[in-house]
């Protein structure tokens, strides 16, 4: 008898749980259930680009967000405004990263840049394949994107275009670093990012957000016209390791699209 009284506790426990859980659970406690280890995000499958915003809470913006990046630099009105003056000097000693998602090379004293009359710090500096931003629509092979960080947490970010021709001699440095799984070196070399920006200023400016979660809209880009040569071998170990590591294209909405007049 005991037991049985138990055993319908027990179950009527159950079912107001079960009931509770149907009716009125909110989506936090949900989140909560779900196993300790949650699909994390990725270039494609479970986790991939379209399901990035419900992830976690805090990538909201990957699914709600109107100020997205990249985008496709098309049909971008000449303005004077000012092309990217980057104070960057050589960086003695960094960190090579591969963080599962790209390789990353964390700089310190590596200098920065001034945007709109403010100071930004240059933090890190990763790549993708292919471009995560296209120009009239076309991708090229690889783009590199050099974040900068003001002290008030703005984001400034740099993005050059390679296109595959000449060797990259800075690259090559790199990509010998660079762990082959998911792991962290310490760089043995001077990062002179300089050598990475096009001789030609010209610049495309926009106002966008991080390309992968959080997707948070803080970020000044400015992305060079001209692109930088990477030989197909320099490209080909890239994909090797990352064979697609690029957020599609967002829509614009409404923003617009700036391109130096030099
Ligand atoms: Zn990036």
């Amino acid at each position: 008898m005991t037991v049985s009284i138990r055993a319908s506790l027990m179950l009527s426990a159950l079912a107001m749980a079960a009931l509770t859980a149907a009716f009125v659970d909110p989506p936090e406690a949900d989140e909560a259930k779900k196993p300790a280890h949650p699909a994390h995000w990725s270039y494609g499958g479970e986790g991939g680009p379209e399901r990035w915003g419900e992830l976690a809470p805090e990538n909201k913006s990957c699914s709600t967000g109107a100020q997205q990046s990249p985008i496709d630099l098309a049909g971008a009105l000449t303005a004077s405004v000012d092309a990217p003056h980057p104070h960057w000097v050589p960086a003695h000693g960094g960190t090579v990263i591969n963080n599962g998602h790209t390789i990353q090379v964390d700089v310190s004293n590596g200098g920065g840049m001034a945007l709109n009359g403010k100071d930004y710090a240059l933090k890190q500096f990763h790549f993708h394949h292919p471009s995560e931003h296209t120009i009239d629509g076309k991708h090229f092979p690889l783009e590199v994107h050099f974040v900068h960080a003001s002290n008030d947490g703005d984001l400034a970010v740099v993005g050059v275009m390679f296109a595959e021709g000449a060797s990259n001699p800075s690259l090559d440095a790199i990509w010998a670093t660079a762990p082959g799984r998911e792991g962290k070196a310490a760089v043995a070399f001077d990062i002179d990012v300089a050598k990475f920006l096009p001789a030609k200023s010209e610049a495309y400016r926009y106002e966008g957000s991080l390309t992968t979660p959080p997707c948070s809209e803080t970020v000044h880009w400015t992305v060079m016209a001209a692109p930088q040569t990477a030989s197909a071998g320099q490209i080909a170990a890239f994909s090797s390791l990352f064979p697609w590591n690029a957020r599609p294209v967002q829509p614009l909405n409404r923003r617009y699209v700036l391109k130096t007049s030099g």
